[in-house]
């Protein structure tokens, strides 16, 4: 099936938000600066497909990056959030939502004790980092290249070459006074790691890692890995936060940790979540050690507030969609992913075009490149001019993939034979598409304005 190429009601409603929204978007991947084009304005979603303005119908390979994990409006959520609505939006006081929520996230993730609930993954990182400096009464960060914890402005550095380089800011208005605590290192180096400690050694207040990383493409952690970081901050006195705001909840019952850490002997300090959690909505958390969380106001001197946090809606539509992520969802998505991947390469290969995929459990992506991606140099090494015709020819053809070489594919228990029959359909003609393009190998990585 293809579609038309032109989207006239979305370029239309592109031009108005342009007029009033810097880029015409509230987040900024979402305007396809990476692909080129106009930018699909959804204004339904049902099971796996999304319906743009102009009336036409995609497979959602994209999930909201990531929460969507039932399929869109599932009966169940849906449900929830009427109810929940038809009782008032919001308290500004304790409700027994929120409560359950938490015992929900506590009881899937075995080394949490206690969560503060939040309403973004940013706030989670954001609140988690003070936290580890409030207990540790240490000043320095360490995080690694290409990993994402939200737009933090103390992280939103990935720049830094050297090992005592210390982070240089990724954003104007982020100063060098802010990262000037962080310490950015590769990932997947458990050595320059230990280095840094040795340098630093009572001055690192917290290494934050991403369970898995997924915002440079999927990059797992190579074997060992987190549990050796889990090892260094205990040898060093330093607290870990497992970053499981992508993860959590979506690549098993207990996230990245419950795949790789449990049974395991290791676990972080603290964790983030958010995505899957909120069920579509805007919640978010992080908890981990209960001496450590009690470090908190209005128990500990550490501040953290929100007004709408544990907000009745969001906890709703997150306590629905985890109590329907049974065992049999899990299978079911870890399945489809991995149908979706091995088409993608049965595509590729029958054009002859190089590319690597990496996964994380249910997590995917397509590196256009032959080599193996490691870390965020070997990430930023691949033909991006590939990717940009490959998604346009599968977005011509019904099928909405990540605007960025740079991001995760998601799938969720709702795409079925038809939707997945869809994408086996478009993909042969943009493994063609990409393998027409000729143009010498592009280096460009990407940058921090094209992520989320
Ligand atoms: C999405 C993401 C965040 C930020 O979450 P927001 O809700 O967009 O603020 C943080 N960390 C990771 C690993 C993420 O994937």
């Amino acid at each position: 099936m293809t579609y038309p190429y032109d989207a006239p009601a979305s370029d239309a409603l592109f031009a108005r938000a342009q007029a009033v929204i810097p880029g015409g978007v509230n987040s900024p991947v979402r305007a396809f600066s990476a692909v080129g084009g106009t930018p699909r304005f959804m204004v339904s979603g049902i099971g796996p497909y999304l319906r743009d303005a102009d009336g036409r119908d995609y497979v959602d390979l994209v999930c909201s990056w990531g929460p969507i994990i039932l399929g869109h409006a599932h009966p169940a959520v849906v449900e929830a959030l009427r109810t929940a609505a038809g009782k008032g939006t919001s308290f500004g006081t304790p409700s027994e939502g929120e409560v359950e929520l938490a015992e929900l996230l506590v009881d899937r993730v075995a080394p949490v004790e206690q969560v503060r609930l939040v309403n973004s993954g940013t706030e989670a990182t954001m609140s988690a980092i003070r936290l580890a400096r409030g207990f540790t009464g240490r000043t320095k960060v360490v995080k690694f290249a290409g990993c994402y914890h939200g737009h933090v402005d103390a992280l939103l550095a990935s720049a830094g070459s050297g090992l005592a380089t210390l982070g240089l800011p990724d954003s104007p208005g982020v100063t060098g006074a802010t990262t000037a605590d962080t310490i950015v290192l590769p990932y997947n180096d458990l050595d320059a790691v230990r280095t840094a400690f040795e340098l630093h050694d009572d001055s690192i207040a917290v290494v934050i890692t991403e369970a898995a990383a997924a915002n440079m493409g999927v990059v797992p952690p190579l074997p060992g890995f987190n549990a050796g970081l889990a090892a260094l901050c205990r040898e060093y006195g330093a607290l870990l936060v497992l970053d499981e705001v992508m993860t959590g909840f979506r690549v098993s019952r207990s996230g990245w940790y419950g795949l790789e850490g449990a049974g395991e002997g290791w676990a972080p300090d603290l964790f983030t979540f958010g995505k899957v959690m909120g069920g579509g909505l805007p919640a978010a958390a992080f908890g981990g050690r209960a001496d450590v969380m009690a470090r908190l106001a209005p128990k500990g001197p550490v501040y953290q507030a929100g007004t709408l946090s544990g907000n009745p809606l969001a906890v709703a539509a997150g306590r629905a969609t985890l109590e329907l992520c049974t065992d049999e969802v899990y299978a079911a998505v870890d399945a489809t992913a991995a149908t979706v991947a091995r088409l993608t390469a049965e595509a590729l290969n029958a054009e002859g075009v190089e590319h690597r995929i990496n996964g994380a459990g249910s997590l995917f992506s397509v590196f256009f490149c032959d080599h193996a991606v490691v870390d965020y140099a070997t990430a930023s090494q691949q033909n991006i001019l590939r990717y940009k015709a490959f998604f346009h020819e599968m977005l011509s053809r019904g099928v909405y993939l990540p605007p960025s070489a740079y991001e995760a594919w998601f799938v969720g228990a709702a795409h079925d034979d038809p939707a997945l029959a869809r994408v086996a359909e478009a993909l042969p003609y943009a493994a063609r598409a990409a393998a027409a393009v000729r143009a010498p190998e592009l280096i460009a990585p990407p940058s921090a304005k094209d992520r989320t």
